[in-house]
């Protein structure tokens, strides 16, 4: 049976798999089971776990539930006032290529010339999903108008040319995470996909009855479910490292979860909630001083911040295309060359093996046995164009430039009264959730959508870190390198109209 504890205080398992559906695996979100592990938490006042499912508009008193005070913002905006709170780590601002000139940017991305509801689009959506610039449009047209075919296996000039494209997608991503051989990079579907592989392959061999597998309060569901899934069935338990009340992991408590049973550990190297930052790299060393496998979820990452997985030592890196301005469809799981090489397939078909009779299959070395059947070519040599042009802007100009809009965000954000910021981390990336205080957060997604301003409102598909903070839902806002301040701005009047029940419609 699966378990799922945090710390030996931690939550309360979840329902048992139901005897015999095959589609029973634990129940985490069953409300029943939310209420009481509320309840017992609020009993037993831990002060770094609260959860509960208050209504938003009541955050509960209880101990560790934080929200930024209501503060004047007495420096005026923009700017920082007392009570301010800003991220204060500023990534590595070594100087990329060339100067980062936003507008020019900004005409590289069709898309942000439409129109919404009669407004010019402001798009604040995208830790959903990012835009495409033009180059990675031309390049997905230009590979069906002159490079269209199967690769690997038809012998005419059109599979040479998708084969090429193809692989020098997979040597494009390789260099961009700097893996040390594209061997190492496997196309998926993306983050989500990436993960079920890793548990599906590596976590069905190496995880067994009673031994644990780590992740964090801050991850994605698509780090969370597809773990019980694995542990419901093999009997291993899922514990959960706590955050603070900034939205930051408690170290201290998450390597006191690790221990020789640790067999996995997975954690996002950004919170789409949140926005926090994590220090995976030496997260990923205290799991490895306790023998664990480590897979870092990267979605949220890739796009705002220089990775480097050698750095970082992973074991796995998961990303999707779309959130890094490249396609949908198409994503990444890097894997050590030793571990992918010794981890069976999780899917069979065509193109992922080396022999087959009846009697028995042999398969590829990695990265062709865990790409079976036809991968998303035009998509995968379209994240290739989405990181060149990454490259060519510099990374670093994109972290400094989107620093820099945090920072004047948080504190326009700050400015509105009855916005309480949620995820306050030392270092975050450019995510703002936020909750007003007498609008439900759909409401206040909806009056924003008739001003032409795309934000996220509802759980973001992490409901365990947002009930960490005592909510069902909140606004995000989420950044990208060719958002501007007057982007802010325009959220800004647009939530201080709101406020003043004079939405525009
Ligand atoms: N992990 C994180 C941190 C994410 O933000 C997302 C997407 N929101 C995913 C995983 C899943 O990505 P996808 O839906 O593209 O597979």
């Amino acid at each position: 049976m699966a378990q799922v504890t945090g710390q030996d205080r931690g939550p309360a398992q979840p329902a048992a798999p139901t005897g015999d559906d095959p589609n029973a695996v634990a129940a985490p979100f069953d409300p029943d089971i939310v209420a009481r592990l509320a309840d017992e938490y609020l009993r037993d006042g831990s002060a770094g776990v609260p959860a509960a499912t208050p209504p938003a508009s009541a955050p509960p008193s209880g101990p560790g539930f934080y929200f930024l005070t209501e503060a004047p913002f007495a420096g005026g905006f923009p700017g920082f006032g007392v009570n301010e709170v800003r991220p204060e780590v500023v990534p590595r601002l070594d100087a990329g290529p060339g100067q980062f000139d936003v507008m020019a940017v900004r005409r590289d991305f069709p898309i942000l010339d439409e129109r919404v509801h009669g407004r010019p689009l402001v798009w604040l959506d995208n830790a959903a999903t990012t835009q495409k610039p033009r180059a990675v449009i031309d390049r997905l047209s230009s590979f069906y108008r002159h490079e269209n075919s199967n690769i690997h296996r038809g012998a005419h000039t059109l599979a040479a040319r998708s084969t090429d494209a193809y692989e020098a997608a997979r040597e494009k991503v390789r260099r961009f995470v700097n893996a040390s051989s594209a061997r190492e990079i496997v196309f998926v579907r993306g983050a989500t996909e990436a993960i079920n592989l890793v548990a599906q392959s590596f976590g069905r061999r190496h995880v067994g009855k009673d031994d644990e597998i780590v992740i964090t309060w801050l991850e994605h569901h698509s780090n969370i479910v597809p773990w019980q899934q694995l542990a419901a069935e093999r009997g291993a338990k899922l514990r959960v490292a706590p955050i603070d009340d900034q939205g930051q992991v408690l170290l201290d408590e998450y390597e006191r979860l690790l221990n020789p049973r640790t067999r996995l550990v997975s954690l996002a190297h950004v919170s789409n909630a949140l926005g926090t930052v994590s220090p995976v790299r030496e997260m990923v060393a205290m799991a490895h001083r306790h023998g664990a496998r480590v897979l870092v979820d990267g979605a949220q990452a890739v796009s705002h911040l220089r990775v480097d997985v050698q750095d970082l030592d992973a074991d796995f890196y998961a990303f999707s295309g779309h959130k890094v301005f490249g396609p949908t469809g198409v994503g990444v799981l890097f894997g050590k060359l030793d571990l992918l090489d010794s981890t069976p397939p999780w899917q069979g078909g065509g193109n992922m093996i080396a022999d087959v009779t009846f009697e028995r299959t042999v398969y590829q070395p990695a990265p062709a046995r865990f790409e079976a059947g036809t991968a998303s070519l035009a998509d995968a040599v379209g994240l290739g164009a989405a990181l060149d042009y990454l490259g060519r802007l510099g990374i670093e100009n994109v972290a400094r430039h989107e620093h820099e809009l945090l920072a004047y965000a948080t504190g326009a954000l700050r400015s509105v009264s009855g916005l309480r910021l949620i995820g306050t981390a030392r270092e975050k990336a450019g995510v703002l959730s936020f909750v007003l205080d007498g609008f439900r957060a759909e409401d206040v997604g909806a009056a924003l959508d008739r001003e032409g301003i795309a934000v996220r409102s509802g759980h973001h598909c992490a409901q365990p870190a947002l009930r960490r903070f005592g909510l069902e839902a909140a606004v995000r806002a989420s950044l990208a390198l060719y958002n501007t301040r007057a982007d802010i701005d325009a959220l800004l009047a647009a939530l201080k109209r709101l406020q003043g029940g004079s939405a525009s419609g």
